[in-house]
């Protein structure tokens, strides 16, 4: 079978090798589709502190169920799935409270252990995630950044009739929205990119703001702003994200930082803010997700600019190191349309 490796930072390459065989409680995925992550760029990069080479890279992935090892039901043989891609130990006290998304000893497939570009993936039975009727292999691979959205919004508290103002409308800032818009909840956004305005609107934003708009500060002043969610990872936005804040409300840092940032502590005191982070997701969050997706709630099409074959993965990830004016989901095509 075909499989990618990330040999070291720049290396990528497609190799030959044998197919993997299912362990106890374990699956074989014939892989469908597999979205390219900003958190791959970052390994390919050089600038993912956590990655292990060599890896097969590829975490957003769906497909079919081709073979299962001992103590799994054969049920679920040929069934069309997606793939939760965390590992955890299951004993550490976050896990144990259910919150194993933040494990103490978090592993994710694609960084410290195999991932998904390749033609088949050997997955803990558990991890699988039924597609619902009507679910593309497509839409299916988005289940995973789309419950990333679902869990971010979890932790800002808002509910139906609420309102967000979503900082960055990139891809994960598009799978927040996507949750909050399916959950009745009104997303207001701030982007400085019109493409990506653009895409945000026909998503369902009622109104999408320059960063450097005069209006914001006023806008944030007037509308009861239930939470600030900072989707990109800039000191700037993070600033940005604080300031804007209405008093009692939450900002939740969604966004990867590169390293360490100022924060306004005397705004979030003053104001009484909740300051929260966000990290992946649970099998709650991955269930919610495959809800809207089996609703016909996230337009795939908008999401998904540019779709590569596994051989060209390498140029996939071209697209994404110098992003071109629209430039958002690269999906990887590894098993075609059977
Ligand atoms: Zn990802
Ligand atoms: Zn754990």
């Amino acid at each position: 079978m075909r499989r990618a490796m990330l040999d070291s930072p720049g290396e990528l390459r497609i190799e030959t090798c044998a197919q993997p065989v299912a362990g106890p409680g374990e699956a074989i995925v014939r892989v469908m589709r597999c979205g390219i992550c900003g958190s791959d760029i970052h390994s390919y990069l050089g600038r993912h502190p956590l990655v292990v080479f060599p890896v097969t890279p590829g975490h957003e992935f769906s497909g079919v169920v081709a073979e299962v090892g001992d103590g799994v039901d054969d049920g679920i043989l040929g069934a069309c799935v997606c793939v939760e891609p965390s590992l955890t130990c299951g004993r550490c006290p976050q896990c144990v409270s259910g919150r194993y998304n933040i494990c103490e000893e978090l592993k994710v497939m694609g960084f410290q252990a195999p991932g998904a570009f390749c033609d088949r993936v050997a997955v803990p039975a558990e991890k699988l995630h039924i597609l619902p009727d009507g679910v593309s292999f497509e839409a299916g691979a988005l289940a995973e950044p789309l419950a990333v959205g679902v869990h971010a919004l979890d932790r800002s508290g808002a509910g139906a009739g609420g309102t967000i103002l979503i900082i960055g409308t990139g891809v994960i800032g598009l799978m927040v929205l996507t949750a909050a818009v399916s959950e009745g909840i009104d997303v207001i956004a701030i982007e400085s990119d019109a493409a990506r305005a653009q895409v945000a609107r026909s998503l369902g934003a009622i109104e999408v703001f320059s960063p450097d708009d005069k209006g914001l500060a006023r806008m944030a002043r007037k509308v009861q702003v239930h939470a600030v969610l900072e989707c990109v990872g800039r000191a700037e936005t993070a600033d940005m994200a604080v300031r804007l804040a209405p008093r009692g409300s939450t900002v939740v840092v969604v966004g990867v930082f590169p390293g360490p940032v100022p924060v306004r502590l005397d705004l979030v005191q003053d104001g009484e803010l909740d300051l929260t982070g966000t990290l992946m997701y649970t099998s709650a969050d991955f269930e919610r997700a495959l809800l809207i997706l089996g609703r016909g709630r996230m337009d795939a099409g908008a999401l998904v600019t540019h779709t590569v074959s596994l051989e060209d993965l390498a140029q996939g990830y071209g697209l994404l190191v110098e992003p071109g004016k629209l430039t958002l989901k690269v999906m990887v095509d590894v098993g075609g349309d059977a």
